[in-house]
C-alpha cells in the first residue's frame, strides 16, 4: 500500500509501500520506544511533476534518541549520498521523518525549527521539502517551501500501487 498526499492542484506526494514500511518499523507503539527518524529519499516524475518517496533512512548508532527527541547525526547524508551514487544520481533528497509517541502527531517548536533549516540549509530540487511525522495512528505529513510557507498535505487515498511504478 502506498500513501498519497495532494500538494498543489498538480502535484501529489506519494509515499511507496517499502519506505512506509520502513517508517512505520519505528512508529513508538510501546512506552520504551524512542523517537526515531531519518533522511526521505526518491524521485520527481518528469510526466506528472508527483514526488515520490522511495526510501528512508533509518536510525543510525550516531543519532541521540529518547522518548520525546531525536536529533538526527551527519551519517543520515551519507547514506543519502550513497545511495545517489548507488542510482547514478537519480535519487533526490526530499526531505525529514521521524517518530512521535503520540496517536495523532503534531510538530513541536523543535521540529519546525529543524525544518526550517533542512529548507534553507540543505540542497534540494524543486521549491519544498516534505517532513513526514509518524504517530501511532497515522503518518501527517508537512510541507515548507523555500518562501517559509508551512501547511498541511491532505491525505487523498491510500492505495495507488499502479500509479506510483
Ligand atoms: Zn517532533
Amino acid at each position: 500500500m502506498n500513501l498519497v498526499y495532494r500538494v498543489t492542484p498538480k502535484q501529489r506526494l506519494i509515499i511507496v509501500e517499502h519506505a512506509l514500511k520502513q517508517m512505520q518499523a519505528f512508529a513508538q507503539h510501546r512506552w520504551w520506544d524512542r523517537e526515531a527518524g531519518g533522511v526521505m529519499m526518491g524521485r520527481h516524475l518528469l510526466d506528472s511533476h508527483d514526488v515520490v518517496v522511495d526510501e528512508v533512512s533509518t536510525p543510525q548508532d550516531t543519532d541521540r534518541r529518547s522518548r520525546f527527541n531525536f536529533f538526527r547525526s551527519r551519517m543520515h547524508e551519507q547514506v543519502a549520498r550513497q545511495r545517489w551514487l548507488k542510482e547514478h544520481s537519480t535519487s533526490a533528497y526530499l526531505g525529514l521523518w521521524h517518530t512521535h509517541p503520540e496517536h495523532d502527531p503534531t510538530p513541536s517548536c523543535v521540529d519546525r525549527n529543524d525544518w526550517q533549516h533542512a529548507v534553507a540549509g540543505d540542497t534540494y530540487e524543486g521549491d519544498r521539502l516534505f517532513f513526514p511525522i509518524v504517530g501511532t495512528h497515522c503518518i501527517r505529513v508537512w510541507t515548507l517551501s523555500r518562501r517559509g510557507a508551512l501547511r498541511e498535505l491532505k491525505l487523498e487515498k491510500k492505495n495507488a500501487r499502479k500509479e506510483s511504478t
